[in-house]
């Protein structure tokens, strides 16, 4: 993300800071200073601010670390001044293992709280949990009650908060994920709503809750919009037909042809019908320039390669370009070489698509505004 700065590293996930975090402590600082005037309370505002954002990264990392036990890699964690955000590389499949990574940061919190809890029963305090304010009692009574609020806030059934995904998780274990979301969507702008009206009446910062709920959830139903509409275009409808093979004892020279004649980076190499490897634009141009153009393409080739099917869904075969971090792959049917399916090509598929849906879009609303007019 732009405008943001690495602070850390934890489990081998790089910790970010957004630029607009340090206006937050600024903000913070200022307060505290104006209320008290004295440089020592501003500081310790600061300070709390920093620990509860300590126990915001600790939240996140228990999402990441418990999506990586199913093998989804995170991307970065984030700080923003409402909050962390882990970047997770998708979503589990499993509707029970997106409930596992969602709770398992608000879990963190929990344990957290739960620690400080015993920690001062020991010290013979009883923090009485209904009444203990934010900027009342001891520090570490304090550190409590934000992580309970982490927890209370975050398992809010609303996205772009962790009960969103819970809630999803649990009604697509009997329904589909589409009409999951969408259900799950509509509970959190309901709530939003709601919200926003409390907040109309009462405390301004719950609009401010309310606004992010409501854009949190479309984003949310939009996102699974696109995602069900990859899953149901056939690769073979985006594949290219038009494409070039090489031979195993083909050279490397022939290659070049075909890549200075053609617009096609990698090529498949088979034998008869079945494909042995596939030679893309960077292992011929290495293998050019340490062996010369008259190496076999079988000795400059990738063995291990990915290949789809022509009936798969488009979001799977998208997936497995996604896995090999390649830019095409080959299509096959039936054993047989079909088509190959090249990452820009699928690129031009969805814009023209998308604009077909404009057009179209555009169409029935003019044809609407004549039969209103008529
Ligand atoms: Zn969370």
């Amino acid at each position: 993300m732009r405008w943001s700065w690495k602070i850390g590293r934890v489990a081998g996930i790089n910790i970010y800071m957004h630029a607009t975090f340090l206006l937050l402590l600024l903000f913070i600082l200022l307060a505290y200073w104006f209320q008290g005037h004295n440089l020592a309370t501003a500081l310790a505002g600061v300070f709390f601010i920093l620990v509860t954002f300590a126990c915001v990264i600790f939240h996140e990392l228990g999402h990441a670390l418990t999506a990586r036990r199913y093998g989804v890699r995170t991307r970065d964690i984030i700080l923003l001044p409402i909050g962390g955000v882990a970047r997770l590389e998708r979503m589990p499949d499993q509707p029970l293992q997106e409930l596992w990574v969602a709770l398992a940061g608000p879990a963190v919190n929990l344990v957290i709280a739960a620690g400080l809890w015993l920690l001062l029963s020991a010290q013979g305090i009883h923090p009485a949990l209904g009444s203990v304010r934010w900027a009342a009692g001891s520090f570490l009574d304090r550190v409590m009650v934000v992580n309970l609020w982490l927890v209370g806030f975050n398992l809010l059934p609303a996205f772009p908060m962790d009960g969103g995904r819970v809630l999803r998780a649990l009604l697509a274990m009997r329904t589909d994920y589409v009409h999951a979301t969408q259900m799950a969507a509509h509970v959190g702008q309901a709530m939003a709503l709601v919200f926003g009206f409390i907040g109309l009446f009462s405390n301004p910062f719950l609009l401010f809750i309310a606004l992010f709920v409501w854009m949190g959830a479309e984003a949310e139903a939009a996102a699974v919009q696109v995602h069900t509409s990859l899953g149901t275009i056939p690769v073979q409808r985006v594949m290219l037909t038009n494409f070039r093979t090489l031979q195993p004892d083909d050279t490397l020279a022939q290659a070049v042809d075909h890549i200075l004649g053609g617009f096609q980076h990698d090529f498949p190499v088979v034998f008869g019908d079945r494909v042995l490897g596939v030679l893309t634009r960077e292992d011929l141009i290495s293998a050019l320039a340490q062996r010369g153009p008259e190496v076999h393409v079988r000795d400059a080739m990738c063995r291990e390669f990915q290949i789809a099917d022509s009936h798969d869904m488009l979001e799977r075969a998208l997936g497995l370009l996604r896995d090999c971090r390649c830019r095409s792959i080959p299509v096959q049917h039936d054993g047989r070489l079909v088509g190959m399916l090249d990452i820009e090509n699928v690129g031009e598929f969805l814009m023209i698509q998308s604009a077909l849906r404009q057009q179209g879009a555009r169409e029935k609303a003019e044809k609407a505004a004549v039969t209103h007019t008529g």
